[in-house]
């Protein structure tokens, strides 16, 4: 052996024997994913339900209580941990979180690194429980590539896309709680035939706006999925995380490309401070060209419960609308 080849060698074990972290982009996203994903498999290959029901189960996001919820039935009670306005790449879990999840019995989250400071406590959680991001099962050559080595978490902005996921959760439930399993996948049937029609709904009123107006310029970039599916334009002040600041550079050059292209309008996002896009709004007055504030969307977080934008069709249609109502 050569010298150098013990010096590697001795260094990879003072740093405990892990293999170094892949330096192409593509190779670390597929290792974060695998690194997400196989606590998550393990925690589901001999748990069975046995409790008379409903199983006590916390999701993260509304949208990811949504699919549960109709999936799940009366068979499930769900406990969200984050409501309206709360940003999930951001959420730090509380003591009380933390006994939350402790006592439940399964947990969905919605993964893809979307609830990041929370990672930790799922590859715990999922030693004892099923412990399981909805997007577990989608295809990684649908996923959008986004930077840091992770891929883009906004999936549920694809509402076919999200609805794979609303499958795969009617087979993990199927799969722990056998008894039910005709149940789960008679409600995640009639949950994705309504689905597909918001989907057709989306596609049809997007493509009203005239193609050189299909522009969405939001806070933070988590319409990548949107725009691909339904032919959109999408730009943003801040990255697919929220945890990066945005830079002065980056508000010049979407000054520049809005009083050049004329668009008219940008929107604001509830779980984001609205400073950035104001910023904006501001340039573009500076420069003669008036942008309109387009709406707020729901981007990261539905509305409040009990309202339409409570529930993950509400949430879609109203940002459709919003969007459309302003850029057409
Ligand atoms: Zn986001």
């Amino acid at each position: 052996m050569t010298l150098l080849a013990c010096s590697v060698l001795a260094a990879l074990m003072a740093a405990g024997c892990q293999p170094p972290a892949s330096q192409n982009p593509n190779d670390r996203r597929r290792e974060n994913l695998q690194e997400e994903r196989a606590p998550a498999e393990q925690s589901l290959r001999t748990a069975t339900y046995k409790g008379e029901g409903p199983i006590e189960i916390v999701c993260t996001s509304g949208m990811v209580a949504d699919i549960v919820r109709n999936v799940g039935g009366e068979r499930v009670a769900v406990d969200q941990m984050m409501g309206e306005g709360v940003d999930p790449h951001l959420y730090k879990p509380t003591p009380g979180d933390v006994s939350r999840l402790a006592r439940a019995e399964m947990i969905f989250f919605s993964g893809l690194h979307l609830e990041g400071k929370l990672a930790d406590h799922f590859a715990s959680m999922a030693r004892d429980k099923p412990t399981v991001p909805v997007t577990l099962r989608l295809d990684p050559a649908k996923l959008i590539p986004a930077d840091e080595g992770y891929f883009d978490p906004h999936v549920w902005f694809d509402v076919a896309l999200w609805s794979e996921c609303a499958q795969a959760v009617a087979d993990v439930l199927a799969g722990f709680d056998p008894e039910f399993a005709e149940t789960y996948r008679e409600n995640a049937a009639a949950y994705r035939k309504r689905l597909v029609a918001l989907d057709e709904y989306a596609r049809t009123e997007l493509a009203k706006i005239p193609p050189k107006q299909r522009v969405l310029v939001t806070a933070h970039d988590a319409f990548q999925y949107f725009g691909r599916a339904y032919d959109v334009e999408v730009k943003a002040i801040q990255g697919v995380s929220t945890t990066s600041e945005a830079g002065l550079r980056k508000i010049n050059e979407l000054v520049e490309y809005l009083t050049t292209n004329r668009i008219g309008a940008v929107f604001v996002e509830t779980s984001v401070s609205d400073k950035n896009v104001q910023s904006l709004i501001e340039g573009c007055a500076e420069r003669g060209h008036t942008v309109d504030l387009g709406g707020e969307l729901f981007s990261d977080a539905m509305g409040r419960e009990g309202t339409p934008e409570g529930t993950y069709e509400g949430m879609i249609r109203h940002n459709v609308e919003t969007i459309r109502g302003a850029l057409e």
